[in-house]
C-alpha cells in the first residue's frame, strides 16, 4: 500500500508542488532523502544492520496494527517498510538524527524514515517500543511546505530563493517558512508536547496488541501484569506506566513523556466532567483520530469548551518537561475558576 499524496502548502505554482508531492513519494518508495549524495547513500546502505526476524517482526506488527487504526478512522493506510527503517551505528545515527541527536530513534519525515541507534547488546524489549513509537509518528498526518522568497542579498532582483522543509508531523506544526522570511523569525516548533504525549497513549494502547500477537517477542516483561503491579511501589509508579519489567534484574522500563502525558490527562478528565454524554475511551479516540486526520477543530473545540476561547493556543508552547508544568499550572488555574465561579 502506497503512500497517500502529500498536501503541499506554499506559494509556488501549483506544478511545483505536484512535483515536490511525487519527489516525496519516492523518498518514501526509497527510505532515503534525495538530497542524499551517492557517498552517504552507500554509507548508510552499506553500514546500516542487517534486520533480525524480531526487529521485521517488530516492523511488520507495528506497521499492520497502525494500518488498522488508519482504516477505523475512514483514512487510507500505508505500508512502513523494511526500507523506511535504518538501524544504524551511533556516529551516523547523530547525524541523521540532527537536533535529536540526544535521543536514540526517530522519524525524519525528510528521509520518510525511522532511524534506529544500535547500542550492540540492545534487549529485544527495547526495541520493541522505539520502533513502534516512530512508527506511530510515520503514520502521523503530514504535510509539506514551500516558499519562494526574492533574494535580498542579490544585485538581480530576478533571483530567488526557495525554502522547503515538513510543515505539520502529527499534531506537531513547524514555523510557517512564509513567517519566519517576512518577520525575520527563527524556526520554532509548537504543539510538540502534545503530539508526543498522544503518541505515547496510542503506544500503551497498541503494545499489548503487539506482543500477544508476536511469535518471536518474550510476552512475559509486558504482559506478567502481576509482576509489574509488584514491583510498582519500589519505584512510586502506576502498574500501567510500566512498559516492561526485567524479574531476574529486578529493572523496569518506563512510558516516555509522563509530564506531557499528565497535561493530556488534565485536559481528558476536564472535557468528561463538562460533557457527561462521552466515556473516557471516546475522548482519547478524538486525539488519536487527529494525530493521524490531521484534523484538530473537534479536540480544539472539546478544550476550549473546557477551557475557555484561545485555551487551546496554550498547549502550543509544551515543548518539554518544564513547559509542560507551566502549562498545567494555567491549565489548572483555569479550572479552579471556572468550578468556584
Ligand atoms: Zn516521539
Amino acid at each position: 500500500m502506497e503512500k497517500p499524496e502529500i498536501f503541499i502548502h506554499g506559494n509556488v505554482d501549483e506544478e511545483e508542488k505536484k512535483e515536490e508531492a511525487l519527489n516525496i513519494k519516492e523518498v518514501y518508495e526509497k527510505g532515503y532523502s534525495s538530497n542524499l549524495s551517492q557517498k552517504e547513500i552507500d554509507k548508510l546502505l552499506h553500514t546500516e544492520k542487517p534486520k533480525t526476524p524480531i526487529d521485521l517482526e517488530i516492523i511488520n506488527l507495528s506497521n499492520t496494527l497502525t494500518n488498522e487504526l488508519l482504516t477505523k478512522y475512514g483514512l487510507k493506510p500505508f505500508d512502513l517498510k523494511e526500507n523506511n527503517v535504518h538501524i544504524i551505528d551511533t556516529k551516523l545515527y547523530k547525524k541523521f538524527a540532527g537536533d535529536l541527536e540526544n535521543t536514540d530513534a526517530c522519524y525524519q519525515a525528510s528521509h520518510q524514515a525511522i532511524f534506529v541507534e544500535d547500542i550492540g547488546e540492545e534487549p529485544i524489549t527495547e526495541r520493541v517500543g522505539k520502533i513502534l513509537h516512530e512508527t506511530i509518528h510515520f503514520k502521523g498526518f503530514q504535510s509539506y511546505q514551500i516558499f519562494e522568497f526574492q533574494d535580498k542579498k542579490s544585485k538581480n532582483p530576478n533571483d530567488s530563493l526557495v525554502y522547503q522543509g515538513p510543515f505539520r508531523a502529527g499534531l506537531k506544526v513547524s514555523s510557517s517558512l512564509r513567517k519566519m522570511e517576512e518577520n525575520d523569525e527563527p524556526f520554532s516548533v509548537r504543539f510538540k508536547g502534545l503530539n508526543e504525549a498522544v503518541v505515547v497513549e496510542l503506544e500503551r494502547k497498541l503494545l499489548p496488541d503487539l506482543i500477544t500477537r508476536a511469535e518471536n517477542i518474550p510476552k512475559e516483561p509486558y504482559l506478567d501484569f502481576e509482576e509489574k503491579t509488584r514491583v510498582a511501589p519500589f519505584y512510586n509508579i502506576d502498574p500501567s506506566e510500566i512498559e516492561f519489567v526485567f524479574p531476574s534484574e529486578g529493572s523496569i522500563s518506563t512510558y516516555a513523556y509522563p509530564d506531557e502525558r499528565e497535561v493530556l490527562s488534565l485536559l481528558v478528565e476536564s472535557i468528561l466532567q463538562d460533557d457527561s454524554s462521552l466515556n473516557r475511551d471516546e475522548v482519547m479516540d478524538k486525539f488519536f483520530r487527529a494525530h493521524f486526520s490531521g484534523n484538530i477543530l473537534e479536540i480544539a473545540r472539546l478544550i476550549e469548551k473546557s477551557f475557555g476561547k484561545g485555551s487551546f493556543r496554550i498547549l502550543a508552547d509544551m515543548n518539554d518537561y518544564k513547559s509542560s508544568e507551566k502549562v498545567k499550572e494555567i491549565l489548572m488555574g483555569i479550572r479552579s475558576t471556572k468550578n468556584s465561579g
